[in-house]
């Protein structure tokens, strides 16, 4: 038991809670009760690691791999229920995206690796182009992610071809370049 005590303490990051506070909504994460609201509310919460409330105080202990490692971040679907039950009005969600963001920079995405690749190359998309460029995306995502499933991907791939869903070329957005500095800001904003 000592022993299992001693990795942990070596484990543990205590300037892991500062650093969440510094992010847009992190500040919020002192004001969680442990009420377990979040996570009685989060559809996923039987597939995830650590449910929301979880994640939380793991954060506030100091356990940075155990939560940049986790797939709570990953499997969250942003379907906000968590945060609008939350009694201290703590942005659930918004913490879960920078959760990512900063799982993507350390590179601590395991379990979660291809909906990282997703967003990943989805904000590729939106900085060169504007928008989303499905086709682009996907093919990506499977090279990147999913090389052995490609052949899976073909009907569905077909089926959206067919009706038009899936453009060979991309359409740029107009003044793409001011939506970039915005995007980089906001990057810069947030130490990414
Ligand atoms: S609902 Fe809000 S206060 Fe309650 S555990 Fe979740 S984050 Fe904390
Ligand atoms: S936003 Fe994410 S963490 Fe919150 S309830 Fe929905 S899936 Fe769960």
């Amino acid at each position: 038991m000592l022993e299992k005590e001693v990795v942990y303490e070596a484990t543990l990051d205590h300037d892991f809670l500062d650093e969440i506070y510094s992010l847009p909504g992190g500040k919020e994460v002192k004001r969680c009760i442990q009420c377990g609201t979040c996570s009685g509310s989060c559809p996923q919460g039987a597939v995830m690691d650590h449910a929301p409330r979880k994640i939380f105080s793991l954060i506030r202990a100091g356990f940075r791999n155990e939560v940049l490692g986790s797939n709570t971040i990953w499997f969250c679907s942003s379907c906000y229920s968590c945060a609008v039950r939350c009694p201290k009005e703590i942005k659930i969600t918004d913490v879960m995206y920078a959760l990512k963001r900063l799982a993507i920079k350390e590179g601590k995405v395991t379990e979660g690796r291809k909906s990282a690749v997703l967003s990943r190359n989805f904000i590729k998309m939106v900085n060169k182009y504007g928008r989303n460029h499905e086709t682009e995306l996907m093919t990506r995502y499977i090279i990147e992610a999913d090389l052995l499933n490609a052949f899976n991907f073909a009907p569905v791939g077909l089926k959206l071809f067919s009706n038009g869903r899936l453009p060979i070329l991309p359409h740029k957005m107009k003044n793409v370049d001011q939506l970039r500095k915005i995007i980089r800001k906001v990057d810069e904003m947030e130490g990414i």
